[in-house]
C-alpha cells in the first residue's frame, strides 16, 4: 500500500546522517556474516572504565532513576563548570558558574539546542568546511542558513580569517568551530584559534565550538575557546564524554555558554527531552571527578590511537596517489581519492564510489567525503583494532589502484 506520508517542511531537506548510516550498514552486513572492517564509525573501539559503569550501577541501586533538573544534576554541572574554570583561569581568570552549565542528551543535543536557540530565519552561520555532516542539517533545521567556508587543503582545510571576512555577509550571525576536526583531525593553534575569535567578536558573532575532541591530539595540548577568548559574552563551547572516555552510549553532552542561553536551551529542552538520562549523568560524574583513573584510561586509549595512526599513515605514504591531510587530533583520517580513482569512471561524488566499492568489493566501510561537503574525500576511522586498520588501508589502496 503506498504510504500516506508526506514530510512536513519542517524536515522537507534533511538528510540522514550519513555517518550513522555507514556504521549501521556496517553493522547490518556484519549481522549478515560478512566479515567487515568497520573504519567508519566515529566511536572508540573501547569499552567504558569498569570505575565508570561501577558509578552508574550504584546509581542505579541509590534509587537515581528519577527525573532530575532538566539542566542536569547540580554535582555534574559543578564538576563541567569547575573544569572549564581552569581553562579560563589559564587565561582571563573569569571563573564559570554552574549556571553556565547545562547537560544534554549527547553534545549532539547541546549543538542543536545551541543553533535552535540561538539562529533563525534569514541568519547566516559561517561552518569551516569540511565539518561533520550534522551541522549543516541542525543550522537548516533551525531554519538559518549552513554557509560552508571551505579550507585550504594543503593547511588541514583549516580556515583563516581572510577566508571567514569573504564569506561573511551582513545576515551572518554565528560561527561553527571544530578543533580537532571531523573529519579532517586538523588541530588549530592557538594563535589561530585567536585570530578567528577576535574576528567573531568584532563582528558579533556567536561562536559555538564543539570540542569534543580536545582530549584526544598527538602533539600539543589542543587549544580550547576558554582558555582563549576575552569574553564569554557569545561564546557557548560544546563537549561531552562519548570521545574521551569511550561513553558513546550513554548521551551525556553538554554546553557551556551565557546564563541567558542556557535558560533558553533549558527552556527547549524542558519541553523535548527533560533531563539526560539520570543514570548516565552520575556515571559521566564519576569519568570527570576521578581524575587519575580517567587520565589512566585516556592515556591508554590514546596510545592505541597514535600506534594505529602511524601504522595506516605509513601504509598511505606509500602511496602517494591518496594525499591525506596531517590528523593531530581526533582519531580520523582523510583521504583524497580524486586521482587514485580515476579508473572508477566517476566524474562526481567520486568518495561515494570509492566508499561504495571499498565496502561491496573489499568489505571495508568508510564514510564518503559528500557527508562532509568535500565529495573527492574519504574519512576512515582508526578507532579499530590495529589489525582491522591496517588492513582496511591495504585494502583502500588496493582497491584505488586496482580501478585505475
Ligand atoms: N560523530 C561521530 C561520527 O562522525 C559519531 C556518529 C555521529 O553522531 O555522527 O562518526
Amino acid at each position: 500500500m503506498p504510504s500516506v506520508y508526506a514530510r512536513s517542511l519542517n524536515i522537507a531537506q534533511i538528510k540522514e546522517s550519513a555517518t550513522l548510516a555507514v556504521a549501521a550498514r556496517a553493522k547490518a552486513l556484519r549481522a549478515e556474516g560478512r566479515p567487515i572492517l568497520d573504519l567508519g564509525a566515529g566511536e572508540p573501539d573501547s569499552d567504558t572504565p569498569a570505575f565508570i559503569r561501577r558509578a552508574a550501577q550504584r546509581a542505579i541501586d541509590r534509587g537515581h532513576t528519577r527525573y532530575t533538573a532538566t539542566e542536569g544534576i547540580l554535582p555534574l554541572r559543578e564538576a563541567i563548570a569547575a573544569r572549564a574554570t581552569e581553562h579560563c583561569r589559564a587565561h582571563s581568570g573569569a571563573d564559570v558558574g554552574a549556571s553556565e552549565v547545562i547537560v544534554s542528551t549527547g553534545s549532539k543535543q547541546a549543538l542543536f539546542n545551541a543553533c535552535f536557540v540561538l539562529f533563525g530565519a534569514g541568519d547566516e552561520v559561517l561552518v569551516p568546511t569540511p565539518a561533520w555532516t550534522s551541522y549543516y542539517e541542525m543550522i537548516a533545521l533551525a531554519r538559518a542558513t549552513p554557509v560552508p567556508v571551505m579550507g585550504d587543503a594543503g593547511d588541514g582545510f583549516k580556515v583563516d580569517v581572510a577566508m571567514l571576512e569573504r564569506a561573511a555577509t551582513p545576515r551572518t550571525k554565528g560561527l561553527l568551530l571544530n578543533s580537532p576536526c571531523n573529519p579532517t583531525g586538523a588541530v588549530y593553534t592557538a594563535r589561530e584559534l585567536r585570530a578567528l575569535l577576535e574576528l567573531a567578536a568584532a563582528r558579533g558573532w556567536w561562536v559555538i565550538s564543539d570540542e569534543i575532541y580536545t582530549r584526544l591530539v598527538y602533539g600539543a595540548e589542543a587549544a580550547t575557546a576558554l582558555a582563549i577568548s576575552e569574553d564569554r559574552q557569545r561564546l557557548i563551547v560544546v563537549d561531552g564524554v562519548a570521545k574521551a572516555y569511550a561513553m558513546t552510549g550513554w548521551r551525556i553532552g553538554w554546553a557551556i555558554a551565557p546564563r541567558a542561553v542556557v535558560q533558553a536551551m533549558g527552556a527547549l529542552q524542558s519541553h523535548t527531552t527533560s533531563n539526560a538520562s539520570s543514570i548516565s549523568q552520575h556515571a559521566a560524574l564519576a569519568a570527570l571527578s576521578e581524575r587519575a583513573l580517567a587520565d589512566e584510561f585516556i592515556g591508554e586509549m590514546l596510545s592505541r590511537f597514535r600506534a594505529r595512526r602511524a601504522l595506516a599513515l605509513a601504509i598511505l605514504s606509500g602511496a602517494p596517489e591518496l594525499p591525506v591531510i596531517q590528523p593531530d587530533g581526533a582519531f580520523y583520517l582523510y583521504v583524497n581519492v580524486l586521482a587514485a580513482a580515476k579508473g572508477i569512471g566517476a566524474t562526481d561524488d567520486v568518495g561515494a564510489r570509492v566508499a561504495e566499492y571499498l565496502l561491496e568489493k573489499y568489505d571495508v566501510a568508510v564514510v564518503p567525503g559528500s557527508a562532509f561537503l568535500t565529495p573527492d574525500w574519504v574519512r576512515i576511522s582508526y578507532a579499530a583494532p590495529d589489525d582491522h586498520v591496517a588492513e582496511g588501508v591495504e585494502r583502500l589502496v588496493r582497491a584505488c589502484r586496482e580501478r585505475c
